[in-house]
């Protein structure tokens, strides 16, 4: 397998580092579900895409080539450009997970303990705990009034703005005692130390109370919320030759983006492309914002109505003949950790996007396994319009494995794939990404909405 910097010609390196400009902003932008919704809703609009919605409301006919977007309780969507073909013959599917690992705040959060105010969290998908202490992390996310009013919340992240985080214990005192180990319940964020002095007792407390009090936030609001503790600062370059990238939440927004960019140039196909942004895959798929929800499948059968093209059987049959990549980051090989890891077989930064015909573990456990009519297909077209493509495993047999909704979708009978970029630093605070890959992410999936 090649290393692609050698392969590329100067003009393309330059439409790779805009693209990944593009990228890393996009990465600063957005760290929670809500916030890449309303990214690429705002893209998708300027680019004619229609809300369903909307459409419904009209019964607006919709016809080939027209662009139509659905948004599903504002955390996860699906866009579609609606193709010359009759719909009963496919469906060319794109999905990706917009949710990544975090700290979610409890319902009731906040307390006091020895004149110091704290916040309580409950972790969100995998992580190694220790990783969240001493770091600036920032609150991003949304508070839901009784009135339905809602406050919108972006904190830590302008330098005019202050960071909170989770302190660490000093390693002078950690000798004496076994290795401390950080526990879910130690998960808590320090937000202040000043007390109010005209409080009766819990004066910490009391004065942070007030300062949201003052943004028109009440303690009990925080039942009505959903705020995300993630790491604050902007997604950077990485390494002295900058061919990387650092940010928070690549997994697994770097196939996001790349696929939703991918979407966009999509014009007038034959066969019907299908972008889906979904919710909740950190935690299993399960919710009214997962891949396992049926907003997939009912806004596809709203769109197949508009067509003129449904009925239950004609959307059994769309979805039965559709193809997928199911596209999710796996591990690239780190030579650091090389002990679980194959170098012979497992993704390399620098290869391009990542093929992995079957994830899962213990013997394939739970994997979607891919057909080998679809690779060969795949591979055609994938050679045809020069993408730098790797056939890869996950580290070594038995020493781990993960789940992608690749199964789910495989469940209509279509062909998937897990596909995605290879990252270092899989669900840590700050992942990372090779530049060249992520662009080759998109290459790849621009010729696969060409399939
Ligand atoms: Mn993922
Ligand atoms: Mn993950």
């Amino acid at each position: 397998m090649e290393n692609i910097w050698n392969k590329y010609s100067q003009s393309k390196l330059k439409k790779m580092e805009s693209f990944c400009d593009e990228y890393k902003d996009f990465l600063s932008q957005c760290k929670t579900e809500r916030e890449c919704i309303n990214f690429f809703s705002n893209v998708a609009e300027k680019n004619g895409y229609i809300n369903l919605e909307k459409a419904l409301k009209e019964n607006k006919k919709l016809k080939a080539g027209d662009k139509v977007y659905a948004v599903n309780m504002g955390k996860a969507m699906l866009l579609m450009v609606i193709g010359s073909e009759p719909m009963i013959k496919g469906l060319n599917i794109i999905g990706s997970h917009i949710d990544s690992p975090r700290l979610d705040l409890k319902a009731t959060p906040i307390y006091e303990n020895n004149e110091l105010c704290l916040l309580d969290t409950h972790y969100y998908g995998g992580i190694k705990k220790y990783q969240w202490t001493a770091l600036p992390l920032a609150i991003h996310g949304t508070v839901v009034k009784k009135d339905g009013t809602k406050i919108n919340i972006v904190y830590g992240e302008d330098e005019n703005d202050a960071v909170v985080g989770i302190t660490d214990l000093l390693p002078h005192l950690e000798k004496s005692k076994e290795k401390l180990e950080i526990k879910g319940e130690d998960l808590n964020i320090l937000v202040g130390s000043i007390p109010d002095k005209t409080a009766e007792k819990d004066k910490v407390k009391a004065n942070i109370i007030k300062i949201l009090q003052n943004k028109n936030i009440d303690e009990g609001d925080l039942f009505s919320a959903e705020l995300e503790i993630v790491p604050s600062g902007k997604a950077r370059d990485f390494g002295l030759d900058k061919s990387m990238i650092m940010g928070y939440g690549q997994d697994d927004r770097v196939c996001a983006f790349t696929s939703f960019m991918a979407l966009m140039e999509v014009d007038k196909p034959k066969t019907t492309a299908l972008c889906l942004l979904v919710d909740k895959e950190e935690i299993g798929s399960v919710g009214a914002t997962a891949m396992n929800s049926k907003f997939y499948e009912n806004s596809i059968a709203e769109i197949m109505n508009l067509c003129g093209q449904y009925d239950e059987l004609s959307m059994r049959r769309a979805l039965n003949k559709s193809k997928m990549l199911s596209s999710d980051v796996t591990a690239a090989f780190d030579p650091n950790y090389p002990t679980p890891m194959n170098e012979k077989t497992d993704a390399h930064l620098a290869r391009g996007i990542s093929f992995n015909k079957y994830t899962g573990s213990r013997g394939k456990s739970e994997a979607n396994d891919a057909n080998p009519e679809f690779i060969a297909k795949l591979r055609n077209v994938l050679d045809e319009n020069k993408v730098f493509y790797q056939a890869t495993e996950m580290g070594k047999v038995d020493a781990g494995g993960g789940g992608t909704i690749a199964y789910i979708m495989a469940g209509y009978g279509m062909e998937v794939i897990d596909s995605g970029v290879p990252l270092l630093n899989m669900h840590a605070p700050w992942e990372i990404s090779c530049k060249v890959d992520v662009y080759e992410s998109y290459l790849c999936y621009r010729a696969f909405y060409k399939l």
